[in-house]
């Protein structure tokens, strides 16, 4: 069965999509730890990030830094902060947070509640400055 990360690349389930090309996706986390949380997938489907064959790697570490540098831009923060995780969904990602201090990698807190109205705002600020 698909995934969901897949159902959200073929726009079966909706997201504030922030880039695409032919093997990868980025789009905004439902439940952000902070404003322009990112998640950043392959399109093909596996559950754990050191499975990708290295072509696969190399290219999502570079499409989640571009995607990084226009968050910086775009977002109000000293860096951005890469984790990967995956306890949650079987479909590799690497979450993309703007960071203040180490605490904004604490995915245990409360997540932020957004309107999607400010959600789509986030997403079209990054959007552009890509
Ligand atoms: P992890 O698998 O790394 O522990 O966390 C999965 C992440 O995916 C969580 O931060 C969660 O909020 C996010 N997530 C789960 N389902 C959806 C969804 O349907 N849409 C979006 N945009 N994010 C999701």
């Amino acid at each position: 069965m698909a995934t969901i990360f897949t159902k959200i690349i073929n726009g079966e389930i909706p997201c504030y999509k922030i880039a695409e090309d032919d093997k990868y996706f980025a789009f905004l986390d439902i439940n952000p730890v902070k404003k322009g949380h990112t998640l950043v997938i392959p399109k093909i489907e596996d559950d754990y990030i050191f499975n990708l064959d290295d072509d696969t790697l190399s290219g999502l570490v570079l499409f989640a830094k571009k995607v990084a540098l226009a968050m910086e831009s775009a977002m109000p923060c000293k860096r951005i902060g890469l984790a990967v995780m995956g306890m949650e969904v079987p479909h590799v990602h690497i979450h993309l947070v703007p960071m203040e201090n180490e605490g904004d990698l604490n995915f245990a807190k409360e997540k932020l509640k957004l309107t999607p109205a400010e959600m789509n705002e986030i997403a079209e600020k990054i959007r552009k400055e890509l």
